[in-house]
């Protein structure tokens, strides 16, 4: 191996070249699957370490294979046992197992526009959108676009233009990050229209606002606050017949009622009560990617898709192949952590515990309280069950591999066990054990 001339009078300081360290077999074949750029970057970084006097010069090509990235992407996995079943942070929602294998499906050269059949161009994601209007019959058509608020902007531009959408008050909502709704809707070059107030708003002033230069009505249901006390609201139902359509912008993404969250809207029951058009995410209740679902009336869906803006905020094949895993698949691991027994969920944070206390870790069984999160069902308490750690434990877990990310609450690391698949439980006290100084 060639070597840099040592600092002047020591010869044992000898580091590798950067060529002949890349020749290297383990760091030739790292470069072959995570590309030369990757490998390049940990071999500088080790050859510098080896200059400060932190590693041996002849230990450069070791603590470069030892750093390299297990991926040639930057994004790494974790367990999330934050008890926060949808976190922002984290991606939201967690992709099935069926959804993942339909992602690698897809992510080569795919039908996705192409009938095998007859050899001719078809209409782009056409299995995902049959299989959404399968799921929810009371809509005539779908469309899918990037995210929620995107099928936001989408309908704005399409059924507003510069004409006027009608909307409350109270439903004049932040998203988060900065983001609001009002904002979003202006930015498409639609005027906004707003009626009744804060905590009260009537079908009356619905009906007073409603004219020529109506777009649409729009309804926003709040998902990430509650107004309680003296508040008024009008459901869908009563503003059907004003002569302008409603679109209802229900976030969660929830098809069907949820009977564990009796408050969050539904795209099959809005339809019912009258919506025309349905918006929602599909990474929320859902439990898909993230994309941005158009629910409805087969003209007005048709408006929006054929709009110049629908180009710009069209998803990808990967999306659509997850998004029709999620809608036809098997429960989604958001469906079985809403849906997780209390009762098992202690008896695996006990077994747990027992098990890290055997190896030394001051480890003991917690009662928990977790959340939807993702800006969803606001107030609603999912009884969980954690495995409570030291405070010191949250770094190291966090750094880990796998990644751990649990809460600190009170002076202790938590893992809130209601979002880890219980399959899971084994790599988590592993992970723990890793952390264990
Ligand atoms: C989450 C949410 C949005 C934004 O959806 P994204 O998928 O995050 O773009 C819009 N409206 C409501 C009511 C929401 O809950």
């Amino acid at each position: 191996m060639d070597h840099e001339p040592g600092p002047a009078g020591d010869g044992r300081r000898r580091i590798a070249r950067t060529d002949a360290l890349l020749a290297e077999p383990r760091l030739a074949e790292a470069a072959e699957r995570l590309g030369r750029g990757v490998v390049k970057a940990a071999v500088v970084a080790a050859q510098r370490r080896a200059r400060a006097g932190e590693i041996p010069p002849d230990a450069v090509a070791d603590a470069a294979v030892e750093s390299l990235p297990p991926t040639a992407c930057g994004l790494r996995p974790v367990i999330n046992a934050t008890g926060v079943l949808l976190h922002t942070n984290l991606g939201r929602a967690p992709l099935s197992d069926a959804a993942r294998e339909a992602v690698a499906v897809a992510s080569g050269a795919t039908d996705v526009e192409l009938d095998l059949e007859t050899g001719r161009r078809a209409k782009r994601g056409r299995s995902a959108l049959a299989a959404l209007l399968e799921r929810v019959p009371q809509a005539e058509a779908a469309h899918v676009v990037n995210n929620g608020a995107a099928a936001l902007a989408l309908a704005a531009a399409a059924l507003a233009g510069d004409r006027e959408i009608v909307i409350s008050r109270g439903e004049m909502v932040e998203i988060g990050d900065g983001f609001r709704i009002p904002e979003l809707l202006a930015a498409t070059g639609a005027r906004l229209r707003e009626v009744g107030t804060t905590n009260r708003t009537a079908p009356e002033d619905y009906a007073a606002a409603v004219g020529p230069d109506t777009g649409f009505i729009l309804k926003v249901h709040p998902s990430n606050f509650r107004v309680t006390g003296f508040t008024r609201g009008a459901d869908v139902a009563e503003l059907t017949g004003l002569g302008a359509p409603v679109v209802a912008d229900i976030g969660s993404g929830l098809l069907a009622p949820e009977p564990l969250l009796p408050d969050e809207p539904d795209a099959a029951s809005m339809l019912k009560a009258g919506a025309h058009l349905v918006t929602a995410s599909g990474d929320k209740l859902l439990g898909g990617p993230q994309c941005g679902l158009v629910l409805g009336r087969e003209d007005l869906v048709r408006r929006l898709a054929r709009h110049p803006l629908a180009r710009a905020l069209r998803v990808d094949k990967m999306t659509l192949a997850a998004l029709e895993a999620t809608v036809r698949g098997p429960r989604t691991p958001t469906e079985e952590a809403l849906h997780a027994d209390e009762a098992a969920l202690r008896a695996r944070a006990e077994r747990l515990t027992a098990h890290l206390r055997e190896a030394g870790v001051d480890a003991v069984a917690a009662a928990t309280e977790a959340a939807v999160g993702g800006g969803g069902a606001p107030g609603v308490v999912l009884p969980s069950a954690a495995v409570s750690l030291p405070d010191a434990y949250a770094a190291p877990l966090r750094q880990g591999t796998p990644a751990v990310m649990g809460r600190v609450e009170d002076g202790r690391c938590l893992l809130d066990l209601r979002a880890v698949p219980p399959e899971r439980d084994g790599e988590l006290a592993e992970a723990v054990r890793a952390a264990t100084p």
